[in-house]
């Protein structure tokens, strides 16, 4: 008799600044070289969902800094996630990819709208998933968004690709050589030591419901498959 083994499943966070390679709009050589790198783990039977973010266009935040209503800025923000979600979508299609991009803010001509039961059938299907516009409401971020997608469409882990660090340190490793990378992290010392996993809200609703984190580099040839299969690089935030 066989044993039959549930396939993993995982939410991919990417930040906008990723996708921007530091500048505003789009690096399509980074956005293609990410897509190149999540096909191998569906072709392995990895599940992949994906949040984007999209500080690469705006953030509310920095909006409001210049006069704009947060809210209205907010707005802004999430309509930048869309564009990058549509750029990996290309790219992923252009590697022979399935993919449905699912917003939370209705756009019918351009993605589906996020429905969860949805979206796991596609999963199941071999389709990537790509979750857009955040949460479709201001005051929240990609981050949270992550969390809270991963939880409801049932993810094992959530990946968190970052730029220009491969983990989480005890300090800043641009500022401070001296700063150790954990290999292993939990969720009360990340936030109370305010380590650079995510916002803190995001931190406390995985840590509310246990949700392990998995912090890693998305530049390193390899190492976007390396966390969608399972490899342990990086670090693991969890209780
Ligand atoms: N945003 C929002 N609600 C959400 C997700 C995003 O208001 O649920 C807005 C917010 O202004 C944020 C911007 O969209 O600054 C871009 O998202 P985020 O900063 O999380 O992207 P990242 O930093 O990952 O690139």
């Amino acid at each position: 008799e066989e044993a039959t083994t549930k396939p993993r499943r995982v939410l991919l966070k990417l930040s906008g600044e990723a996708f921007g390679g530091g500048a505003v709009g789009i690096d399509t050589q980074v956005v293609r070289r990410i897509a190149e790198e999540i096909v191998p783990a569906v072709q392995r039977g990895v599940q992949v969902a994906i949040v984007v973010g999209g500080g690469n266009f705006f953030r509310g935040a920095e909006l409001q800094q210049a006069g704009i209503d947060r809210s209205r800025g907010d707005y802004m923000g999430m309509l930048g996630t869309v564009m990058n979600s549509l750029a990996l979508q290309d790219f992923l299609e252009q590697e022979g990819q399935a993919t449905r991009v699912q917003t939370a803010i209705v756009m019918g001509q351009v993605a589906e709208p996020y429905i969860p039961l949805k979206a796991i059938r596609h999963l199941e299907k071999g389709r990537v998933v790509i979750f857009g516009a955040g949460a479709g409401m201001p005051y929240f971020s990609t981050d949270t968004v992550s969390i809270q997608r991963a939880l409801e469409i049932h993810c094992d882990e959530v990946l968190m690709g970052k730029n220009g660090v491969d983990g989480v340190y005890t300090a800043d490793p641009r500022k401070d050589a001296g700063a150790k990378r954990f290999d292993t992290l939990d969720y009360s010392r990340a936030l109370v030591d305010n380590l650079a996993v995510m916002d803190a809200s995001a931190l406390s609703m995985a840590r509310d419901n246990a949700t392990p984190i998995r912090v890693f580099g998305l530049e390193g040839e390899g190492n976007v498959t390396r966390a969608l299969v399972g490899e342990r690089i990086g670090t693991l935030v969890s209780n």
